[in-house]
This record gives structure tokens, C-alpha cells and sequence, in this order.
């Protein structure tokens, strides 16, 4: 399953999303302030999985794709 990172355009907030496919096309809402005026990431998550915690979806500060271990 695809995890994807998305970036809320109101309040700036970054969170992941998984879709239960990859062909899922689904207004997806901003847990902070659940605006839909969302954009998808490009990021690569393949590497990411289980560097949980603090760092990726938290980081905002950086751009998505240098943000981690490597
Ligand atoms: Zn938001």
C-alpha cells in the first residue's frame, strides 16, 4: 500500500496518508484544520518505513525528498 505525503495549503501542515490503492483518488482532508486544499508530495517512502517518530511528517523545514537518514 502506498503511503503518500500530503501538504495542507492552508495551514502548512505535512501528514502521510495511506491508500488502500494505489489508484485511490480521494479528496484528502487536513487532520489539523480538515481543509481538503491538500497537495500530494513527492516523496519516497519505500526507504522511510519504520523511521517513524520524529522526522518526516513532522519535519517541515526541509523538502520532503532530503529529509531522512541518507
Ligand atoms: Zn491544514
Amino acid at each position: 500500500m502506498p503511503i503518500y505525503e500530503f501538504k495542507c495549503r492552508k495551514c502548512g501542515k505535512t501528514f502521510d496518508v495511506l491508500f488502500r490503492s494505489r489508484d485511490e483518488k480521494v479528496a484528502v482532508a487536513c487532520p489539523e484544520c480538515k481543509s481538503t486544499r491538500t497537495q500530494r508530495l513527492m516523496s519516497a517512502f519505500a526507504g522511510k518505513i519504520g523511521n517513524t517518530g520524529a522526522g518526516g511528517a513532522s519535519c517541515g523545514s526541509c523538502a520532503a525528498t532530503s529529509c531522512g537518514p541518507t
